[in-house]
């Protein structure tokens, strides 16, 4: 017994004080209350176990000989993660426990393998070839799975997610092109090629050196009583039930698994993709007598911003972030709303709400909806959509796809301050909406707000969250200038603003853990005195609504309404510059539904 347990605590002691000695070299895991999480005591446990097991049934001479086969996958697993989340920063640290199960898991693999390896060769000589060319396979995957990852991340700078490879299975031809375009030269694919068969050669390899090193060696286990015989059938059962549970909840299966569940974020956005044009050849105008006037109607849609750091949504907040908005706030053509919350806290989902006539309330499936792009074209306006997010960073893929629907599209890589460059190129038009996808707050913030500006915005480095701060005043500065510029040369008529989702100071956004400050958006209306005139009903209603709560999947209804561009997808019961408005506390949602605005404990402060 102390031959077994003795070593196994020892080793499983020894490897984890390794690694959290490496996690803390990290920076994320500064104090002993950082490790406390159970996915990383369960790695702690499977470890244990597995050393238990494979002492307690394998002959020591064997254990030592195929360590080095042993090592391997483990420790190509644990460091790719160990950096992703221990090092890059990436958000989700929660799953990095997963991966030392799975690295502890894997490290039982060769001794597994040789066992039954050495069962066939005595038994089903024919099959060996082909139990060879299984665990080739096998490892092949194991070993290009990390390269994926970190290829990714070098390219894409994040983690791979479901809403990435949902882009990647949605993609069409074009959009494989421009993917391949993104990757770089043929040089590189080429390379990527040459990488991957050698990977493949590797494995191979490796499988059939592991295979001749063991060829003529004794029976493994440790004796040849019964009890061996048995301890060997607990530990196959464990082991593979163990990797199985274990390979499922990991990358890159799991993605593929959230993918295909039923109902999937990826499923929904398929069907919006497949029925857009067919939904938009039954769209007809409700009333098209009002006619559109001349003139530039303009979107922005924000990203990451929280009214709870905007001063004028909260006054009692310490900063100044809003100065131009606190203005005008005052003036009679601009209506706020103060009770703003975003339909879901990532951009995927909640743009994909915002941008369609589908939303929580309506029973609308993505399948039967058309987009603000859609109206705005088929009602004659020229349609430009400006961005700053990355067109091909995957995680956008649903908003590129309404995106590039406008007559023009304009993927911008540089600060917000850059729209007035690019307002300044477009073809004229009497006639014309302009989005305008702001990069906004989103982490990391200092990198949203150009050098030059850092000291000019008024936020002192004693606030606490200095750059996310800087981020608001930036923004409000850059929403600024673009209405002072529509409204001196492009005849500006309407400017809505929202933000796609809010920001947890913590833990960014993301549905889980949720916070309701995730959801917390400024939203805005300004009306021109002359387009107050020609719609005299707007203004007023806007303004009654002020702090009653709205959500912005309702964009889409209140944003044709004020165009006055009515068609049969509207509503409007959604339309916040309606009369008929009818979303309120009872009904107001979050979450594709799930979670109740009004149980937002913000507001029972
Ligand atoms: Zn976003």
């Amino acid at each position: 017994m102390k031959k077994v347990i003795l070593p196994s605590l020892a080793w499983t002691a020894g490897l984890s004080l390794l690694i959290a000695l490496i996690l803390h070299l990290g920076g994320d895991f500064p104090d002993l209350r950082s490790y406390v999480q159970p996915r990383l005591g369960v790695g702690v446990l499977v470890f244990l176990i597995v050393s238990l097991g494979l002492f307690s049934v394998f002959d020591k001479a064997f254990l030592k000989k195929f360590f080095p086969w042993a090592a391997v996958l483990p420790i190509l697993w644990m460091a790719t993660f160990t950096w992703a989340y221990g090092f890059a920063s990436l958000p989700e640290k929660k799953h990095l426990g997963d991966y030392y199960v799975l690295g502890g898991v894997a490290f039982g693999l060769p001794y597994v393998y040789l066992t039954i390896t050495e069962e066939i060769n005595q038994r089903l000589p024919k099959l060996r070839f082909l139990w060879e060319l299984i665990a080739g396979l096998f490892a092949f995957f194991m070993t290009i799975c990390p390269f994926i990852y970190i290829g990714y991340y070098i390219l894409f700078g994040g983690e791979m997610d479901m809403f990435a490879m949902m882009a990647v299975r949605s993609t069409h031809m074009k959009e494989i092109h421009d993917f391949l375009a993104t990757m770089g030269s043929p040089v590189r694919i080429i390379g990527a090629v040459f990488a991957f068969l050698f990977v493949l050669a590797v494995s191979f390899t490796f499988v059939h050196s592991m295979v001749k090193a063991a060829r003529g060696m004794k029976s493994p286990l440790r004796g040849t009583s019964k009890g061996y015989l048995i301890g060997l059938g607990v530990l196959f059962v464990l082991f593979f039930g163990g990797f199985y549970r274990q390979i499922i909840h990991v990358f890159p299966i799991t993605i593929v698994r959230t993918m295909d569940s039923k109902g999937s974020e990826f499923q929904l956005l398929q069907k919006l993709t497949d029925n857009l044009d067919k939904n938009v050849k039954k769209m007809t105008f409700v009333d098209p007598g009002a006619g559109i006037t001349e003139g530039t109607h303009i979107v922005i849609i924000g990203e990451s911003a929280n009214r709870d750091h905007m001063k004028v949504f909260n006054p009692s907040y310490p900063e100044n972030t809003t100065p131009w908005l606190s203005f005008v706030a005052n003036t009679p053509d601009f209506a706020l709303g103060y009770m703003a919350y975003s339909n879901f806290p990532n951009t995927l989902m909640s743009l994909s709400y915002a941008m369609t006539s589908a939303n929580q309330y309506n029973d609308k499936s993505f399948a039967d909806v058309v987009s603000m792009v859609d109206v705005a074209k088929a009602a004659g306006y020229r349609t430009d959509w400006i961005s700053f997010h990355n067109r091909s960073s995957l995680s956008s893929a649903g908003v590129t796809m309404i995106a590039e629907r406008s007559d023009g599209s304009y993927w911008e890589k540089n600060y917000d301050g850059y729209t007035l460059e690019v307002l300044k190129k477009l073809p004229p038009a009497k006639k014309r909406v302009i989005f305008i996808n702001i990069d906004g707050s989103h982490y990391t913030y200092l990198a949203r707000v150009p050098i030059d500006k850092r000291d000019e915005l008024g936020i002192p480095s004693s606030d606490p969250y200095h750059d996310y701060d800087l981020t608001i005043a930036y923004d409000d500065e850059v929403i600024r200038d673009i209405f002072e510029y529509a409204k001196k040369n492009l005849n500006l008529q309407t400017m809505v603003y929202f933000s796609d989702h809010g920001e947890n100071m913590e833990h960014y956004h993301t549905a889980s853990p949720f916070y309701y400050d995730m959801v917390h958006i400024p939203f805005f209306v300004y009306l021109s005195p002359s387009y107050q005139a020609a719609h005299p009903g707007l203004m007023p209603a806007l303004k009654s609504h002020e702090h009653q709560v709205f959500t912005n999947d309702l964009a889409f209804d209140t944003v044709t309404g004020i165009w006055d561009a009515k068609t049969n997808y509207y509503n409007p019961e959604y339309d916040f510059s309606s009369p008929k408005y009818s979303l309120n506390m009872d009904n107001a949602r979050t979450m594709e539904g799930k979670h109740k605005i009004s149980d937002d404990p913000f507001l029972k402060k």
